[in-house]
């Protein structure tokens, strides 16, 4: 059947950024029928990052609704079905928009059914995400037992392929190693399954860590019996016979026994509806200006925030960044609804932070990697890191193991890019520089 609706305020994507947005809609004052998410996932907004922690661990897994948006925010309401109800929020589940018309504040949607549906809007935020970059070109690459990870569909698969995996005694291969081949990689270890990991680059995720910083990770990924091959490349899959994935053959021409496959090998945004219609930035993602309205479109109130926009970092000069990362997501949707709502102030200013959790090991880094790193700590107590200084300041920290007021310190010493006396002192005070702030 076909449905015409408007709605005040629509947001296309139902992920992180389509879930604090409601949340910040919610406090901001939202009255019933205004508010409409549309989404293609199956589960009201969650929080991604989840997936490969917590869902995959061998006892007590996460699972919704324990896990969904501003799960960790204190105070914050769950954001579960009745929440949404009660909000007078209508959210399309397994609807997918098909195409849009900026001018016309129209779109097309598609739901099970199937069921068209026409929506109008008076104003419209983009939390379209990222899409996994597959290998789907590769030999073998829709052979069973391959698997990849965005979405909790796609997480409920490889808990049941963790199981197969392990009934049949097999191997695992993870192909990258960056953030999801390193959190996928340390969570199928504790399952009792061996694991192989291939990096394209000479050591674990290169584009965020130093020399140093990886070698710890290295050290500590050994211990956990998980292997890494170094600067080669997952070209193929052979067929085990019965239809799965039996051994990946790399680029070197190693080949390597498996009967489950994590594929992690990165994402772009997810911008094809707006081909054409607004601008797209080279680094990808949907070019907008310190309001996060897409250039060239202030008028027509539309807002981009999360994976989806290349936005202006303004503590990198206003340079135009894609941060595909969970805080982004967060912050940005809550800037661009006050913005809608007429309560924002200022251009989105947004301080860079990373993090991720393997074992019992959690990681941080606020603010920039530029310069040069000093570290600071002890590696043999799990606890250390670096500042990152240039010009007599620091601009950015990275640490493994702090605290949750050593983490603000950290934000703090990020923000506000403190000079130091010098760096024998800076390396001995550790994060008591970044708490004395
Ligand atoms: P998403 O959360 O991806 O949501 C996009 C939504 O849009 C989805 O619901 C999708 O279904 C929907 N959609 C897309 N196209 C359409 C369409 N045409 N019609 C309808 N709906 C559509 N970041 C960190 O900082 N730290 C971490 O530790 C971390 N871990 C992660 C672990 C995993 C397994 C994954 C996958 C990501 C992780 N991230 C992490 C990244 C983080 O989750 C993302 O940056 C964040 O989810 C981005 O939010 P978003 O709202 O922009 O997009």
């Amino acid at each position: 059947g076909d449905a015409q609706e408007h709605y005040r305020y629509v947001i296309v994507g139902g992920g992180v950024g389509a879930g604090y947005a409601a949340a910040e809609f919610a406090e901001c004052g939202l009255k019933a029928n205004e508010l409409c998410i549309i989404s293609s996932d199956q589960a009201l907004p969650y929080e991604r990052p989840a997936l490969s922690k917590g869902y995959l661990k061998p006892s007590s897994p996460a699972r919704l609704p324990n896990f969904h948006t501003c799960a960790n925010t204190p105070g914050a309401p769950k954001q579960t079905a009745a929440w949404y109800f009660k909000q007078g929020i209508d959210v399309k589940l397994k609807t997918r928009v098909t195409s849009v018309d900026i001018k016309g504040k129209s779109l097309e949607a598609e739901a099970p059914g199937p069921r068209h549906h026409h929506i109008t809007w008076d104003n419209l935020v983009i939390a379209t995400g990222s899409k996994l970059i597959s290998m789907d070109k590769a030999e073998g690459s829709g052979l069973k037992g391959i698997v990849y990870l965005r979405t909790v569909g796609e997480a409920d698969d490889l808990v049941q392929e963790i199981q197969e995996c392990k009934s049949r005694k097999g191997h695992c291969v993870v192909i990258g190693a960056s953030y999801i081949g390193m959190e996928c990689g340390a969570s199928v270890a504790p399952h009792g399954i061996d694991v192989t990991m291939v990096a394209s680059g000479d050591r674990l995720f290169p584009r965020l860590f130093t020399p140093e910083i990886s070698t710890f990770y290295e050290d500590e990924f050994a211990k956990h019996g998980i292997k890494i091959i170094k600067n080669d490349r997952a070209e193929r899959f052979v067929d085990a016979g019965n239809g799965r994935v039996g051994t990946v053959v790399l680029k070197s021409g190693t080949k390597l026994p498996c009967s489950l496959c994590v594929v992690g090998v990165g994402v772009k945004p997810e911008v094809e509806l707006f081909k054409g219609k607004l601008p797209l930035a080279d680094s990808g993602g949907i070019q907008v200006d310190g309001s996060l309205r897409p250039v060239g479109h202030k008028a027509d109130s539309v807002y981009v925030i999360g994976d989806a926009a290349a936005f202006p970092l303004l503590r990198r000069g206003g340079d135009l960044q894609n941060v595909q990362h969970v805080q982004h997501a967060r912050e940005s949707a809550q800037y661009a609804v006050q913005s809608i709502m007429g309560k924002a102030s200022g251009d989105y200013d947004y301080l860079p932070f990373f993090y991720s959790r393997e074992f019992d090991l959690g990681w941080k880094l606020y603010g920039d990697q530029a310069g040069e790193p000093v570290y600071f700590g002890d590696k043999a107590e799990g606890k250390f890191g670096c500042f990152f200084v240039k010009d007599g300041k620091v601009l950015g920290v990275f640490a493994e193991g702090a605290s949750d007021d050593e983490a603000k310190a950290m934000r703090a010493v990020a923000d506000l890019r403190p000079s130091f006396q010098s760096k024998d002192t800076l390396a001995r005070q550790g994060l008591d520089f970044a708490t004395k702030i």
